[in-house]
């Protein structure tokens, strides 16, 4: 496949939808030439257009693509340009992902405003982080104004969706009883807004209860210095008939707004920033290592040694690099 770079540039800073398409296959391919031509891309493009990164979690079932589909278009709606990524680890296993299944987002899928973007079948969540920062770039260099971020509650994963966005969505389902739907205390914590979708006909009364739980399981979390006065904090929304969208959308505007004016937001991106730099260090250095033959065998031997209860694994990580150090 030939990647013109500057074709590519063009198209995407005119918002062109296959340009964008066609550059995040340029940014997921593992050639080595591709990666070369994607930083390439990725620096002429510059980074002086930024969309509201919105991380979006919530178990298999709970309504993300609804959600997504109706959200989706109520901003669209605005006159609102809209992207959704995917960041779905497990989509590797299955060989496929969760938005190859074409009845998901349909709507939204057909809206010229919209721009949806299956999970790179990757087995790395490390690869997976890379690409799925890069497309936000390319997206926001096409001047989406949101960037929708799912993710399927695995926790890894919502960790690394939550370092690459401005805001953390937590869907959650109505749950019977007074239990708290075994959610991670870790994914919790990430959250600027919890959601109890389905919150319409019979499910209605038991949306609003399990809403009532987590906003006070809410309350006892730590404040963090991200957490505006009120937040973060527990609403419940349909989905399916689009009530409590609109405030939702209202209180992650008021949240971000809060943000950008107290220097939060700068401050956090800086951080982001600062993460993925030595995430991509380490992961360009453990690249340079196994390019040199030598190397590679040396590690090869090592891992052997290691595996085979010969040697520690930390022991053996120094003796891989004892040729590069010179002490
Ligand atoms: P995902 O796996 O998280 O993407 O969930 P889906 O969006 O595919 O939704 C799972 C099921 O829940 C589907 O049958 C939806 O129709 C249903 N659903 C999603 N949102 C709502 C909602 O707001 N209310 C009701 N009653 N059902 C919903």
């Amino acid at each position: 496949m030939r990647f013109d770079i500057p074709q590519l540039t063009q198209g995407i800073r005119a918002g062109d939808r296959r340009a964008l398409s066609r550059a995040i296959t340029l940014i997921e391919s593992a050639r080595d030439d591709h990666r070369d031509l994607a930083l390439h891309l990725l620096d002429a493009l510059g980074q002086d257009r930024q969309a509201l990164r919105i991380g979006l979690s919530g178990t298999p079932g709970v309504g993300k693509s609804t959600f997504i589909e109706s959200f989706g278009l109520m901003l669209t709606g605005q006159g609102m340009r809209v992207a959704v990524l995917a960041v779905d680890p497990s989509s590797a296993r299955s060989g496929g992902s969760i938005l190859g299944d074409k009845t998901r987002m349909d709507h939204l899928a057909r809206d010229p405003r919209a721009f949806i973007r299956p999970s790179p079948s990757q087995t790395q969540l490390g690869g997976v982080a890379r690409r799925t920062r890069d497309a936000v770039r390319l997206c926001e260099a096409a001047g989406f104004e949101v960037v929708l971020i799912e993710t399927v509650g695995v926790g890894q994963s919502e960790t690394m969706v939550a370092q690459m966005a401005d805001l953390f969505v937590l869907l959650l389902a109505p749950a019977g009883g007074d239990e708290l739907q075994g959610v991670k205390r870790g994914i919790m914590e990430m959250a600027d807004l919890v959601l109890v979708n389905k919150a319409d006909g019979d499910l209605k009364a038991q949306a609003m209860r399990t809403c009532a739980d987590y906003a006070g399981a809410l309350r006892l979390l730590r404040k963090r210095a991200q957490d505006r006065d009120g937040f973060p904090l527990a609403m419940t929304v349909s989905a399916l008939d689009g009530a409590g969208l609109a405030q939702a959308w209202d209180r992650m505007q008021e949240l971000v707004a809060w943000r950008r004016d107290t220097g939060v937001l700068a401050a956090t991106r800086a951080d982001q920033a600062r993460h993925w730099f030595r995430e991509d260090l380490r992961t360009e250095m453990l690249a340079l290592l196994t390019r040199d033959p030598e190397l590679q065998a040396r590690m090869a031997d090592l891992e052997a040694a290691v595996a085979a209860g010969r040697m520690t694994p930390a022991l053996a990580a120094r003796a891989a690099l004892a040729p590069l150090r010179d002490d």
